[in-house]
């Protein structure tokens, strides 16, 4: 009997499966997914506005740092501008201070601008905050919901799980990691009993070509099916 464990297992297998999609479909499945999208969501452009409001402060501060460097440079020309004679010279420190007067100027009405772009990316933080509150209650709330529908199936998956746990000693192995790999894409069932006489897929449908059903002419034998890589077996009874 080299088939007839791993038929049990799938058997006992099917209801796993049912419990496991039932889960994975359900209502609270999806709301719990997007209360985390959200979630995850809102705690990205928390995170990003942090590091822009850091980044602007850190230019709005150098460029203040910047303008009083400026200032106090004019300052340094309080009083040389009296005691000038020659008109040239005059000229020459009146371009300077002109010079200067404009680079302050100019960096206050960039520090300007990035004082109200501040303001703005404060206000989206305490927004994004607020959003983020609500977000984190939904998820905690839709966590909770989760757990329980969950819950209320496990006593039914472990029990279930301990019953095919008791049947695996008895499946050969690459047997067995066949089934898991056509479970874990969902090709189930895996293992379908094949008819030498009619030579017809049992999960499919499909005629099997003939280089399948050389393979599958005597008790015991198994080949994958080329159609629908469901595993077909010859029955030894
Ligand atoms: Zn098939």
């Amino acid at each position: 009997m080299k088939f007839d464990k791993i038929l049990q297992y799938q058997k006992i297998d099917q209801e796993l499966l049912a419990l496991e999609t039932e889960v994975a479909k359900s209502e609270v499945r999806q709301k719990f997914a997007l209360a985390k999208s959200k979630l995850d969501g809102a705690t990205a452009t928390i995170g990003k506005l942090k590091t822009e409001a850091n980044d602007l402060l850190n230019g709005y501060t150098a460029m203040k740092e910047r303008i009083d460097a400026l200032k106090a440079e004019i300052d340094e020309f309080d009083g040389i501008l009296d005691d000038v004679q020659d008109v040239g010279e005059a000229e020459h420190y009146l371009k300077l201070v002109t010079a200067i007067s404009e680079k302050i100027v100019a960096l206050e009405k960039e520090a300007n601008a990035a004082s109200s772009r501040i303001d703005q990316v404060n206000d989206a933080y305490k927004k994004t905050w607020e959003q983020g509150v609500k977000a984190s209650e939904a998820y905690n709330a839709a966590r909770t919901e989760y757990n329980a529908f969950v819950g209320e199936r496990q006593p039914r998956v472990t029990e279930i799980k301990k019953q095919l746990d008791a049947l695996k000693p008895d499946i050969p192995e690459q047997i067995m990691k066949t089934y898991m790999s056509l479970r874990a894409t969902k090709k189930m069932p895996a293992f379908v009993e094949y008819d030498p006489n009619k030579k017809i897929c049992g999960r499919c449908y499909m005629e099997v070509p003939n280089d399948t059903c050389a393979k599958l002419r005597n008790a015991g034998d198994f080949a994958e099916c080329p159609n629908c890589r469901g595993i077909l077996f010859v029955s030894e009874d």
